[in-house]
């Protein structure tokens, strides 16, 4: 069987296709601009492929609840002219398949459940810290979606004293994504992310930031392996930081297998930034089995 798989990014939009193993067999990136320019490019990747099923994993906030009539759409989006289109309903009808669809953070925490580093388990969480910070959860083997989707990015933090960078949030000043994002740790620093590898300072606040986080979450919904993608992770040094933080936040008061191996329980994203895209795969390979 092929599989199409779609991560729906704000940047561009990556088109592959995949078999049952996630093995991507071939990929093609296209730049995110209207609907009206990208979904024709889209479909005409995907036209003449003899695909089974779509996934598609995409940026948010979207409509994943199936029994809802907005199922598929995505809504209101800083990306304006995307605001309510309907994205399953017009890949559905072009194409003529089945397709899955969730937010791309659960797109990636799935790859990295059905063949990375979370593979197998029922209770994990995958955060990208990149252009935007966002969180995916799997819970009793489920992935939550609950009244819209979680949005662990947004979650208020309490500043590092040192900290005078105001936030890039529009909506919250002392919000993870606004103190922590890409973006964030470039205006707050006035350099690239890459030019700023040997000041300390940079990657003591990030890992602040990020340990604060997990913190909180892992007291919220325990999970069983903590992945942290995107671009910033790429910066291995904050691994150390992060899981030093995360064990003094939580001084001593939880006692488990997976905290006393730390190293083992917080970790990079185990398929080479493929996992986004294995994640749509995995969708899709759902979704054939829906239908
Ligand atoms: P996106 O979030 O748009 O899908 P990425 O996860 O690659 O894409 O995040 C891009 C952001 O991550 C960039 O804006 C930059 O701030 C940061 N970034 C990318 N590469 C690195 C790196 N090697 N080290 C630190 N930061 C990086
Ligand atoms: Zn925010």
């Amino acid at each position: 069987m092929v599989y199409g798989a779609l991560e729906a990014g704000g940047t561009k939009m990556v088109c592959a296709i995949g078999d049952e193993n996630g093995r991507i067999k071939d990929q093609v990136s296209i730049p995110t601009k209207t609907p009206e320019d990208t979904i024709p490019a889209i479909i005409e990747y995907f036209k003449d492929k003899n695909i089974s099923a779509l996934g598609i994993a995409c940026f948010g906030p979207i409509d994943v609840d199936r029994a809802s009539d907005e199922f598929g759409h995505i809504l209101k989006t800083p990306k304006t002219p995307w605001i309510g289109y309907d994205i399953v309903g017009v890949m559905k009808e072009a194409l003529g398949v089945p397709v899955g669809f969730d937010t791309d953070v659960n797109g990636s925490l799935l790859g990295e459940v059905t063949w990375g580093a979370a593979k197998g388990l029922t209770d994990a969480l995958y955060i990208t810290i990149g252009t935007g910070v966002g969180g995916g959860i799997l819970s009793g083997g489920n992935l939550v979606h609950g009244m819209l989707h979680p949005e662990l990015g947004h979650m208020k933090l309490i500043r590092h004293e040192a900290d005078t960078f105001v936030g890039r949030c529009p909506f919250h000043k002392n919000c993870l994504e606004g103190l922590a994002c890409g973006p964030a740790i470039e205006e707050r620093w006035g350099k690239s992310a890459k030019e700023l590898v040997d000041n300390d300072m940079v990657w003591e606040m990030e890992s602040f930031y990020i340990a604060q986080a997990l913190t909180n979450i892992i007291l919220t919904i325990s999970p069983k392996k903590i992945i942290l993608g995107g671009g910033v992770m790429h910066q291995e040094q904050l691994f150390p930081l992060v899981r030093k933080k995360v064990l003094e936040n939580l001084n001593g008061y939880l006692s488990t297998k997976e905290l006393d191996d730390i190293d083992n329980y917080i970790v990079p994203a185990g398929l080479n930034d493929d996992q986004g895209i294995m994640g749509c795969i995995k969708l899709a390979i759902d979704a054939s089995g829906l239908e």
